[in-house]
C-alpha cells in the first residue's frame, strides 16, 4: 500500500486557524474555552479534545516592531513511531497507509506513549483513562479523501497525496523560498524513519520547538527490551508461583481427606 503523507509549508500559512477548526468539526471534539495569556495563540497546548493547533511565537524584530512566526503542530505519524513502541498493551499501530493509529479499547491511560513521544503529542483523558490524537483522519484517507485539515486550508498551505510526491513537492517548494527566506529548511524527510507530515519551515527548527535531531529516548529500549519484558516474566512468575502454591495446597488437602479415609 502506498505510505501516505501531508506536506506543511508554513511560508504559506497565514495562522487562520482554519485547520484547527475543521479538525474539531469533522472529529466532532468538543470546543474548550482557555483563559487569554497575553498572546494571539488560541489555547496554551494539545489536549484529548484539541488534536491540531497553530502555535504562535511573538518576537520583536530589529526595528522593534512586533514579528508573529507560528507552525502547525499535530502528531507526525513517523515512519519509526516511539509512540507505538512504548505502548504496552498494542494500543497503538503504524497502518499500511502511513497512519499511527490508536486502538481505543486496549488503551488503559498509562501515559506512557506521551512521555516517549519526541513531540509530546499524544493527550491522556485522566476521566476516562483514554489517549487522544491526531488520527489522519482515517476514515477520510480510507475512503479516498484527503484530511479535513488540508481539505480546509485556503492558502494550500497543507498539501496530502503519496509521501514520495509530497516529498518531491517539498524539495521544489524549498528552491522557490529560499531566496526570502534563507535559513529555511525541510523537516520531515529522513528523522525518525521519515515523518508522515513533512514542514517546510522559513527558519530552523528549533525556532518552532522541533527537536533539530529528534531520537527516540535510549530508555525507550531500556523500557521496551527490558523492563517491560522483566515485569512479563515478573508476572509470569507470579501466576507460576500462585499456581504451584494452589497445587501444593490441594495436595496436602487430598492428603489429609485421603489418611481421614483410612483412618
Ligand atoms: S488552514 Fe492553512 S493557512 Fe490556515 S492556519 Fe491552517 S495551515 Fe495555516
Ligand atoms: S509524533 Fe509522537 S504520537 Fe505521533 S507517531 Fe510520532 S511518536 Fe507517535
Ligand atoms: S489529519 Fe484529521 S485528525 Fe489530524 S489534524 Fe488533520 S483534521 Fe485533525
Amino acid at each position: 500500500m502506498t505510505r501516505m503523507a501531508r506536506f506543511v509549508d508554513i511560508t504559506q500559512c497565514i495562522a487562520c486557524r482554519g485547520c484547527q477548526v475543521a479538525c474539531k468539526q469533522w472529529n466532532q471534539l468538543p470546543g474548550e474555552i482557555g483563559s487569554f495569556t497575553g498572546t494571539y495563540q488560541s489555547h496554551n497546548n494539545l489536549s484529548p479534545n484539541r488534536w491540531t493547533m497553530i502555535r504562535y511565537y511573538e518576537h520583536k524584530n530589529s526595528e522593534g516592531e512586533m514579528e508573529w512566526d507560528f507552525v502547525k503542530q499535530c502528531c507526525l505519524h513517523c515512519g519509526e513511531p516511539s509512540c507505538v513502541k512504548a505502548c504496552p498493551n498494542d494500543a497503538l499501530r503504524k497502518a499500511d497507509n502511513g497512519a499511527v493509529v490508536t486502538i481505543k479499547e486496549n488503551c488503559v491511560g498509562c501515559g506512557y506513549c506521551e512521555i516517549y513521544c519526541p513531540f509530546k503529542i499524544p493527550k491522556i483523558d485522566q476521566r476516562a483513562k483514554k489517549m487522544s490524537k491526531c488520527t489522519f483522519c482515517l476514515g477520510r484517507i480510507g475512503n479516498n479523501m484527503e484530511p479535513a485539515c488540508s481539505k480546509t486550508c485556503v492558502t494550500d498551505a497543507i498539501l496530502y497525496g503519496p509521501r514520495d510526491e509530497m516529498v518531491r513537492v517539498a524539495q521544489e517548494r524549498l528552491q522557490t523560498v529560499q531566496g526570502q527566506y534563507p535559513k529555511a529548511t525541510l523537516y520531515g524527510i529522513d528523522e525518525l524513519g521519515g515523518l508522515g507530515m513533512i514542514y517546510l519551515l522559513p527558519d530552523r527548527p528549533s525556532k518552532y520547538d522541533l527537536p533539530e535531531n529528534p531520537q527516540a529516548p535510549l530508555s525507550l529500549t531500556l523500557l521496551k527490551d527490558v523492563v517491560q519484558p522483566a515485569g512479563t516474566l515478573a508476572l509470569a512468575g507470579t501466576v507460576v508461583g500462585l499456581a504451584g502454591a494452589a497445587l501444593l495446597s490441594w495436595r496436602n488437602e487430598r492428603m489429609k481427606g485421603g489418611d481421614k479415609k483410612n483412618d
